[in-house]
């Protein structure tokens, strides 16, 4: 194996040398340690002199491509001239040609070569033959890149890498694969690539040089790195990655925190559920789990081992891996910090504790998820709410299983009650003007929004007018943050961070 931590390999795609030369630059500036040049989107192929200039003095490491149609990439003119390109490209200075398996050994240029294989349209059902075929190459590097339909193919990425006694890439492409991008370090691949920026990488779910580092604490990751995920359907927008890695950074914990794109459905949770518990070396602890996936999670790790409202509310957002004996599988727990989170939010703005809210009366508007954690809470320490829904059987249904009322928005001007809780939408950004309630009635002391974009809604700015207490959703969104933080980690989380995060990320 190769005794150097994996490199960071930054895919260069500019169409012209200038530009090529200055991405090279561009790399090293940002903290790339190999650059690779892919000739094949050049808007021409160069010729020895300019390949000099390219890559004679380049000021890191460098890997020359030139990827032939047939394998995904430009190059569509005869293949003995691809193959003389190359051979140059290693006589003026490239470190390594990548050469794809499919070229015949005889004509493979004379270089210190990366054999790489290439599927488009999924993770190759022999996999291992491939590897195989590779191991057993002259070439110095194993390269292996497939489309990944989901994070557990990511996995069978790092298998690859942890079975290949070569130094090996292997990269599940595409946003389910993502985490074979930040876990190759933990496995010890030879390299792992990231691009300039998102937008000029040269292969789907590659992440830019400096976010790999900055973001998913690239130079921290190690083989006893402990792993973390939000599994989610859409999962690319949310802040959990920036919180939680800004929180392990600094807690000085050896931990990383990746997104996890699994699609709708109990099957394909499922899959990726039993992918992580049979392999106990990915030190896996711990899940953020989101829409639409928090019913599947709950169902998996089973009511028995999840929290008494969780299992009321019908969903976990949180799991817990709680590690077995050496090499065996981790036992699961099942959480739902939501309701606690938005409670707690509640109380502290109050000064009360939980068991002061029996009795108060409340105004819940909206009836999905959000609504269905705070009113399991809400019942659990006796507060009498009103359920107020546009769909309003939707709402009564919801009410019934906590011995609420319910009525529709139209009976929003005649509302009564001490403690106003918004769980609809109306308010989010952009539609920041909005608000579900014209004006605060007299009744009400506090005001919950629990939308967090914007963090001062129409609607908090109306309380506060008003001269009422207001608890923002950014408290309640920081709180099931800290709370999963504790639970994973059973240290004090450092809330400061994670909310300074969540403020940079709002741009408040
Ligand atoms: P959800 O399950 O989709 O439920 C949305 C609810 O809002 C439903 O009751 C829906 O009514 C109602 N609604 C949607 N659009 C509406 C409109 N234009 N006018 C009136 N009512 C409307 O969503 P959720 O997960 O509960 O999230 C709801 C809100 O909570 C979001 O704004 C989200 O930002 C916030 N939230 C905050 C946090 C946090 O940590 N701060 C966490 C979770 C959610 P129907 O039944 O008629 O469709």
């Amino acid at each position: 194996m190769d005794s150097r931590p994996t490199r960071l390999i930054c895919a260069l795609t500019s169409a012209s040398l200038e530009d090529m030369r200055a991405g090279l630059a561009a790399a090293a500036r940002d903290g790339a340690d190999v650059a690779e040049c892919r000739l094949d989107l050049l808007d021409r192929l160069p010729d020895r002199e300019e390949l000099e200039i390219l890559l004679g003095d380049a000021p890191l490491e460098t890997i020359a491509t030139c990827r032939p149609v047939r394998q995904g990439g430009r190059y569509d003119g005869p293949e003995d001239r691809r193959l003389a390109v190359l051979a140059d490209a290693a006589d003026a200075g490239a470190t390594w040609v990548d050469v794809e398996s499919d070229v015949p050994p005889a004509q493979r240029p004379q270089a210190r070569t990366i054999l790489s294989h290439h599927d488009f349209a999924g993770c190759p059902a022999d996999l291992d033959r491939i590897a195989a075929d590779l191991e057993a190459s002259p070439a110095e590097v194993n390269k292996i890149a497939f489309t990944a339909a989901g994070p557990e193919d990511a996995l069978r990425a790092l298998d690859v890498v942890r079975a290949c006694r070569k130094p090996t890439i292997a990269s599940a492409m595409g946003e389910p694969g993502f985490l074979s991008r930040v876990l190759a370090r933990k496995v010890g691949a030879f390299g792992v690539f990231a691009a300039l920026s998102r937008q000029s990488g040269s292969a789907a779910g590659q992440v830019s040089v400096q976010e790999i580092r900055q973001l998913y604490r690239w130079d921290a990751i190690g083989p006893r790195t402990q792993c973390f995920g939000v599994i989610g359907c859409p999962v690319g927008h949310s802040m959990s990655p920036a919180i939680h890695n800004a929180a392990f950074g600094a807690a000085g914990l050896d931990a990383v925190y990746v997104p996890l794109l699994i699609q709708p459905g109990a099957e394909a949770f499922d899959r990726f559920l039993d992918a992580l518990l049979a392999r106990p070396w990915l030190d896996w602890r711990g899940l953020s789990v989101t829409i639409p996936h928090k019913e599947n999670a709950l169902r998996y790790v089973g009511p028995a081992r999840c929290d008494g409202l969780a299992a009321a509310i019908g969903a976990v957002n949180t799991v817990t891996f709680e590690p077995a004996g050496c090499g065996e599988r981790s036992s699961l727990r099942g959480d739902n910090t939501d309701y606690a989170a938005a409670i707690d939010a509640l109380c502290q703005t109050m000064s009360i504790t939980r068991d002061d809210l029996a009795g108060r009366t409340v105004a819940l508007l909206g009836a999905g998820g959000a609504a269905r954690a705070i009113l399991a809470a809400l019942h659990r320490h006796g507060a009498r709410t009103v359920v107020y829904n546009r769909t309003v059987e939707r709402g009564r249904r919801l009410a019934r299983e906590f011995g609420a009322q319910a009525v529709g928005l139209d009976e929003l001007d005649r509302l009564q009650a001490q403690i106003i809780i918004n769980c609809t939408p109306i308010g989010m950004h952009p539609n920041c003007d909005a608000s579900p309630l014209e004006s605060i009635p007299r009744t009400a002391g506090v005001v919950f929004d629990t939308i967090y974009n914007p963090i001062r809604t129409r609607l908090i700015t109306q309380a506060e007018q008003a001269g009422c207490l207001t608890v923002s959703g950014l408290d309640m969104f920081v709180n099931q943050a800290v709370a999963q933080f504790v639970r994973w980690t059973a240290r004090p989380a450092p809330r400061d961070t994670m909310r300074q995060v969540v403020l940079d990320r709002l741009g408040g």
